[in-house]
């Protein structure tokens, strides 16, 4: 058992075209402090935040994975759950970091610059479970599983089951405070090309599920998750026993736009929707900042009921997880309020302690 605390990682998204234009007359939003490469400045150098590592326009996606996915990664393939969280308004890069858009495609056929964390970590999994084989001369087996669910409004659908997409999905604690989901459908993979084929039919699921509920999909939280399960044995007597079997969860989170429903002027249906995606930010705040107080803490008064979000995310937040928090801005004057927010929500993440076990039986 160890304790680890929630890391954040800030990325600036390069300015866009229509920013660009604007930024001729108002200037750079945000500021690199030099020499300081985990800081940044903020409105006119009067605010600044410090993160665990702080991306600017220029870092590429290979620089985010090897800074701060690698090391979940190395975790991970020990037996450890790691979570990804990607936090910002619409627009502000977190699909594209993540690499979860439906045109997802392998390292092999796509600019390998523009591949994103998904598609890095499938390519990097596979290979070293080849690399694994060959080292433990066969002693071990390696089972591989995915799943992927959509949070929208309360609702949890379960975007790779062709059947039902409804499905009843329970979520369990058990004494040692450690959440499992039942009811998911998950799907063995043998190969990096399964787990993209298996993200990019989720991610054309959920945009259509997603059109047929005259929503966007920015306004809904997915969460892919990929469980690694290691059987090592050991030939004792010229006979093979199983000596432990590993099980870890790595969940990548995309979640909603953090944009306020104000801006986007929604009323009927969609004004609850957006009330609906704030109070399920809202609550994972909420989570976040009673994670920050000690006395809430010791008291056991974390606030994880209060949405599906937060519950089925409970591990990663305070629980049994390696966890990062990916806040993703636009460089841009014109988002400086929700650039602004974004800081404040992030900042809050790192005062979580997450005590992490190996996950072995
Ligand atoms: P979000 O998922 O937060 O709504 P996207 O990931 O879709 O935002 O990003 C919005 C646009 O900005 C996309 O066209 C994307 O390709 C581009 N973009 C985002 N981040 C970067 C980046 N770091 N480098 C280049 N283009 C980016």
């Amino acid at each position: 058992m160890s304790l680890t605390t929630v890391r954040v990682a800030l990325r600036v998204r390069p300015f866009n075209e229509k920013e660009l234009k604007e930024t001729h007359q108002s200037g750079n939003l945000i500021t690199f402090v030099p020499g300081q490469p985990q800081q940044i400045s903020i409105d006119q150098d009067r605010r600044h935040f410090t993160f665990d590592y702080v991306f600017p326009p220029y870092k590429s996606q290979a620089d985010v994975y090897q800074s701060c996915i690698q090391p979940l990664f190395d975790q991970f393939v020990n037996g450890y759950n790691a979570t990804i969280l990607a936090y910002g308004q619409t627009g502000s890069g977190k699909t594209y970091s993540m690499g979860t858009s439906t045109t997802a495609t392998s390292i092999a056929t796509s600019a390998m610059e523009h591949v994103g964390i998904v598609p890095r970590f499938a390519d990097n999994l596979f290979s070293w479970i080849e690399c694994q084989k060959k080292q433990h001369n066969n002693n071990a087996l390696y089972g591989v599983k995915v799943s992927f669910l959509e949070l929208y409004n309360e609702d949890i659908i379960d975007l790779l089951n062709s059947t039902n997409r409804n499905a009843c999905i329970t979520i369990r604690e058990n004494t040692n405070g450690h959440i499992s989901w039942s009811g998911v459908h998950e799907e063995y993979i043998q190969g990096s090309a399964d787990l993209l084929s298996c993200l990019s039919r989720g991610s054309i699921a959920r945009t259509t599920a997603s059109t047929d509920m005259n929503a966007s999909s920015s306004r809904s939280h997915a969460i892919f998750s990929v469980s690694l399960i290691q059987n090592i044995s050991l030939t004792v007597d010229n006979e093979e026993k199983i000596a432990k079997t590993l099980e870890s969860k790595f969940h990548f989170v995309d979640l909603a736009g953090s944009e306020r429903l104000k801006k986007t002027n929604a009323v009927g249906d969609r004004a609850k929707e957006g009330i609906s995606i704030n109070s399920g930010l809202l609550a994972l705040g909420n989570v976040i900042s009673a994670l920050g107080d000690e006395s809430k803490r010791q008291q056991q008064h974390i606030p994880y009921r209060n949405s599906k979000l937060t519950r089925l995310l409970q591990d990663s937040l305070g629980g049994n997880s390696q966890t990062l928090m990916l806040a993703c801005v636009s460089p841009a004057d014109s988002n400086a309020n929700e650039t602004l927010s974004t800081l404040k929500y992030a900042n809050r993440a790192k005062n979580i302690t997450n005590t992490v076990v190996l996950n072995q039986h």
